[in-house]
């Protein structure tokens, strides 16, 4: 069960109790340009929903524990947490707003994606295999396919298949005879 509070525009805590530890995750700042900074506390399971409190210097969540209560101190980004309650007097309390989870994943602005790093060559024991152009090595064996060339030009430059039948009779023929043994046709 977590628990989300917006302290500022853009100034989230969330705060989520598993087992015995609290999390206490703060995010500041426009989406994009966000600093996040998470913190665990072994405070125990939690026996009521927290409390938010906001004052002058900062926030104050009350967590209702097992133990007893808690006091989580909450500056920008730094989270203490502070045995004696501190005053609550003239702060204003802050909704706090049920989540599913504390987890990043469900930030509602999450950090901006690194740009892809280029691809780096893909080794695999002895083969190795890099992209555009398409290159593999397999011990001795090299596999290059250059995109840019012409599937016509390799067509062209590949020798002349071997000449296996006579056009003229269908025969059997090889390459070395110039005319075919069954018919006389000029191979040529
Ligand atoms: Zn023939």
């Amino acid at each position: 069960m977590a628990y989300v509070c917006e302290l500022n525009p853009g100034h989230h805590v969330y705060l989520d109790n598993q087992g015995n530890q609290t999390t206490i995750i703060t995010t500041m700042g426009m989406p994009g340009q966000q600093q996040q900074a998470s913190n665990t506390m072994t405070t125990g399971p939690w026996t009521a929903p927290p409390e938010a409190y906001q004052n002058a210097g900062g926030a104050i969540f009350k967590l209702f524990t097992a133990q007893g209560e808690i006091c989580i101190y909450v500056q920008g980004n730094s989270v203490s947490m502070t045995g004696s309650v501190p005053s609550i007097v003239g702060a204003q309390q802050l909704s706090m707003q049920q989540t599913t989870t504390a987890s990043t994943t469900t930030m509602p602005s999450m950090q901006p994606m690194q740009p892809m790093q280029p691809m780096q060559p893909m080794t695999m024991g002895n083969m190795q295999m890099t992209m555009n152009p398409m290159e593999m090595r397999m011990g001795d064996m090299e596999l290059k396919i250059n995109t840019t060339n012409q599937e016509s030009n390799t067509v062209s430059q590949a020798p002349h298949p071997t000449r296996q039948f006579c056009s003229q009779c269908g025969s059997k023929v090889t390459a070395e005879d110039r005319f075919c043994s069954n018919c006389g046709h000029a191979l040529a």
